[in-house]
């Protein structure tokens, strides 16, 4: 049966992007398209969106949606790529910032929230799931079992609800919800504070998250942000399944961010260009024999960000050349910006969100770090997989699903990884890397190993429509 999917989220690439999540929303949908069924997206009109899909947009109409006695115009533009309909909600006041998550959250996700139904029924797309992602579209679940239920349009839709990060969960002052958005108390679990991650997790006929290890681990104290044991309760509507990368976006084969195009046939000429070419732009000449170093992140602490400053100043005093992309909390920034007036020659602090030149990096780069907290899924490791940019991670949730470290001794492995949060673990990780670097061929075994991965959204698609297909028999 042709599936009749309703996505809705605040990110959505390659329209408006801060992290993961945004290239979930951007993938899953097509390859869901890919495999027969059929997906319609709502997301924010933002202002920062290109303007070359701006021009594309088709103006549809417009209607009004009520957050108590507000009555806010929302406009309703239409754009179809790779065969999934995007509608983009317009409301200049909600989304016209230059930011994509601004203090106005609460009230700008409550109407994205109710949007949503609303422009269901003015696209009259009658889905069998709606499926939101993370806590902005929390609401979503719930207005649904309260509200929309009740409207013949949505009698037999599901939701589901995907957990991309935990860590932040949608906390507001219950009297403030209560002037946006009308529910039964008993939604509101006689707490003062309003959790929309919460609300979703208890009302979404499903619950998925983005790695079959993050599952495992958000059930316990030390992973659950306080919401364990009731992510324990409801371990029956609670599935992991891994992220992909979308390898049209992602393949230096035909990526036309990068220095020189490259294949697993001809990578090792490939990627030495790039290399050079990078260290010509950022300006870092020390000795171009050493091993390039990159890392692209939020620069919040759930990356590892501290255990990274903490080995910057011995791996700086090394033969090595180093970029970090990322921006995010201003004592991290500040504290790149530090080495890199310390290191000049041999250390690049790019502080800023830059598409173009994450591609150079992944392309460029050797070795890739990514020592997090905590790791839902994680796209990045993956990425550099592709880019044959050998990464040196923490074995926690994505990370640990998707990158195994080498073992000389049977030659397998992708990259390499440490157990414990731990500075002298994490300074021993990147060492073992650096002995392997320096042995060309045990090397380029790695990278060849890392080429082979298919991480690729197709068969993430076939777990998700199978557990859509569940859910509708479901009464
Ligand atoms: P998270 O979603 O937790 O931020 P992921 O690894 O899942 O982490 O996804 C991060 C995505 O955002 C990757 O595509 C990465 O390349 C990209 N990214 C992160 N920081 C930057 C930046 N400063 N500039 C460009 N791209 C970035």
């Amino acid at each position: 049966m042709k599936l009749k999917i309703l996505m809705v989220a605040s990110e959505v690439e390659p329209f408006a992007k801060t992290g993961g999540l945004g290239d979930v929303v951007g993938a899953l949908p097509k390859a869901l398209v890919n495999n027969g069924q059929e997906v319609a997206i709502i997301m924010p009109k933002y202002r920062i969106i290109p303007e070359k899909y701006v021009q594309e947009m088709q103006y549809l109409g417009y209607i009004y949606v009520d957050l108590n006695w507000r009555h806010q115009y929302c406009g309703i533009f239409k754009l179809n790529k790779d065969g999934v309909n995007f509608y983009f909600i317009d409301n200049e006041f909600y989304f016209g910032s230059y930011k994509l998550y601004d203090n106005y959250d609460l009230e700008r996700f409550c109407f994205l929230s109710k949007a949503t139904f609303e422009v269901a029924k003015f696209i009259k797309f009658k889905p069998h799931i709606i499926h939101a992602h993370d806590w902005h579209t929390g609401l979503v679940p719930v207005l649904l079992d309260n509200t929309y239920r009740h409207d013949s349009f949505f009698k037999k839709t599901k939701s589901v609800f995907t957990i991309h990060n935990l860590q932040y969960q949608g906390k507001f002052d219950i009297g403030h919800v209560k002037d946006m958005i009308s529910i039964d108390d008993r939604y509101y679990n006689n707490e003062n504070v309003t959790n929309f991650m919460k609300m979703a997790i208890i009302n979404a006929s499903l619950i998925t998250t983005v790695s079959p290890s993050y599952v495992e681990e958000i059930k316990t104290e030390a992973y659950g942000e306080g919401l364990h044991k009731m992510l324990g309760d409801y371990y029956y509507k609670l599935i992991g399944i891994l992220n992909g990368i979308d390898y049209s976006l992602y393949n230096p084969e035909n990526d036309n961010y990068i220095y020189k195009k490259y294949n697993e046939k001809n990578y090792l000429e490939g990627k030495q260009i790039n290399k050079q070419a990078l260290l010509n732009e950022l300006n870092i000449s020390n000795n171009n024999q050493a091993p390039l170093i990159g890392i692209i992140t939020r620069l919040a602490s759930q990356k590892g960000i501290d255990l990274i400053l903490s080995v910057m100043e011995e791996l700086l005093q090394q033969d090595v050349n180093m970029v970090l992309l990322g921006n995010g909390e201003y004592k991290y920034e500040q504290s790149f910006r530090y080495f890199e007036s310390r290191y000049p020659t041999k250390f690049k602090a790019l502080i800023k969100f830059d598409n173009v030149m994450a591609h150079k990096i992944y392309a460029g780069c050797d070795l890739f770090l990514m020592p997090s907290i905590f790791e839902p899924c994680g796209l990045a490791q993956m990425i550099s997989l592709k880019y044959g940019t050998l990464p040196i991670v923490r074995e926690v949730g994505g990370l640990k699903d998707t990158i195994k470290s080498f073992n000389e001794y049977t030659n397998e492995g992708n990259g390499f990884s440490f157990t414990y949060y731990n500075r002298d673990d994490f300074y021993y990780t990147i060492k073992r890397a650096f002995t392997f670097y320096n042995d060309k061929p045990v090397f380029n075994k790695i990278i060849e190993n890392g080429l082979k991965c298919d991480f690729s959204w197709n068969q993430s698609a076939l777990k998700y429509i199978e557990i859509y297909n569940k859910i509708i028999k479901e009464k």
